[in-house]
Formats: structure tokens, sequence, C-alpha cells
């Protein structure tokens, strides 16, 4: 196997509560990187017993152990994590990872803190050891962390340098292949993110990256560069 290896996991599904999209149903990914430093996760899907959101967004979930364990990886195996943001359908696993370091934006753990962001239970858990981050942070080698506000104002996104060139995980910065490539659909994240602006340099910076893949927390599709 050549490393960093990324596979993708499926961690659950759910339904729009806006009406225009009834027909649709969103998906949540999150990512497992093998690396030499061990394995890096990206995003832990919604949490369990929150009557509220289940009610809300009808989920389907899958618990991040099983979700890890189909990939062929132990769940003590993860040596590092990090949450796109901190909304619950990203950061609802967290506490099933004590002792073990979660980066987050400074800023999107203030925001978390002190504001409904999130189900606060499912981020602060015992033993927890999150690593605070002001802007970008190369925890590893060739695997930084690329901090892209906009949707919410600590987001974050991952560069891994592979074999095959840059492999962006965009996480909710993009929230799919269309809006990616400029031809936004029903599912952009642009139109409703609270600082668009944000969300705009944040497109741009991962665009001016170069990358030759790039994936995506709510759609299971990847973007492909074309071969020249
Ligand atoms: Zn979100
Ligand atoms: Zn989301």
């Amino acid at each position: 196997m050549t490393l960093p290896e990324i596979t993708q996991l499926e961690l659950g599904t759910f339904r729009f509560p806006d009406p225009e999209l009834a027909d649709r149903t969103g998906v949540i990914m999150g990512y497992a990187i093998r690396h030499r430093g061990g394995v890096f996760l990206f995003d832990t899907g919604f949490g369990y017993g929150n009557v509220e959101l289940d009610e809300t967004y009808r989920p389907t979930k899958k618990r991040i152990a099983d979700a890890l364990a189909e990939a062929g990886i132990r769940i003590d195996d993860v040596t590092a994590v990090a949450n796109c943001h901190l909304h619950a359908d990203h950061s609802g696993q967290n506490s099933a990872f004590p002792d073990v370091p979660i980066y987050v934006q400074a800023t999107e753990w203030d925001i978390a803190h002190t504001t409904e962001h999130t189900i606060l239970e499912w981020i602060d858990f015992p033993s927890s050891r999150y690593v605070q981050l002001r802007g970008d942070h190369e925890p590893f080698d060739g695997l930084r962390i690329v901090a892209t506000p906009g949707h919410t104002p600590g987001h974050q996104s991952l560069a891994v340098e592979t074999d095959h060139g840059l492999t962006v995980l965009a996480g909710q910065a993009v929230y799919t292949v269309e809006e990616w490539k400029g031809v936004p659909d029903e599912l952009e994240g642009r139109s409703n993110a609270p600082d668009r602006e944000a969300y705009d340099r944040s497109t741009e910076r991962l665009h001016a990256l170069e990358p030759a893949r790039v994936h995506f927390g709510h759609d299971r599709r990847s973007w492909t560069q074309a071969r020249a």
C-alpha cells in the first residue's frame, strides 16, 4: 500500500428540513487518511440520543467504529482527528476518541461555546484533547489543515500530498462536485453561508492549491482533475 491512502467513510444520511429539498437525501462523508504517522480521521458524523435533531433530520447513522472497521481500520489506530467544523453532523461522535488530539480552529471552538451552534455534549467529553488552531497547521508531513471560513467562522479543510498530486478534503467549504465546478446545483452552500465573502475566498483558496482530486463532506462523489 502506498501512503498516504485516503478512504471514504459513509457516516450517514439525513433529510433536509427545507421543503424545497424534500425529495433530496443528504449524505455525511468522513475520511480516514492512513499516513506514516498513523490514521488521521476527518469528521465523525452525527451523534446519538438527541431527539430533537433526530426528528428534524431523520438521520440514518453509522457508529464511527463500524465505519472504520469496514475500511479495515481499528478505532484504536486513529492517532489524530479533525472536524471540518463543529456542527452536529460532522463532530457528533468525537467522544469515541478520548485522549486523541482533535484539531479545531479556535474561532470555531469559541462560537460553539457561546452560541447555539452544535450539540455541546457531543463535543465536550471526559478526556477530550482539543488542539486549538489559529489558521493553517501541518500536524504531519504532507498533511495540512487549511482554514476555510465561510460556512462557519472556523471551518477548515485538509490538503494531503499524494503520489497522484494534491488531494483536498473540502469538508463543507464546498458542498458538491457541481459547486466546485462552478455550476452550482440546488445543494450549493454559498447562498446560505453566513459569511459569503469568506466562503468565496475559501473556495478560491482551495482552487488555487490546484488539487488533482477533491473530496466533499456532503457528496459521495469526488472531483478529479482531467489529465491534460
Ligand atoms: Zn455545517
Ligand atoms: Zn454539514
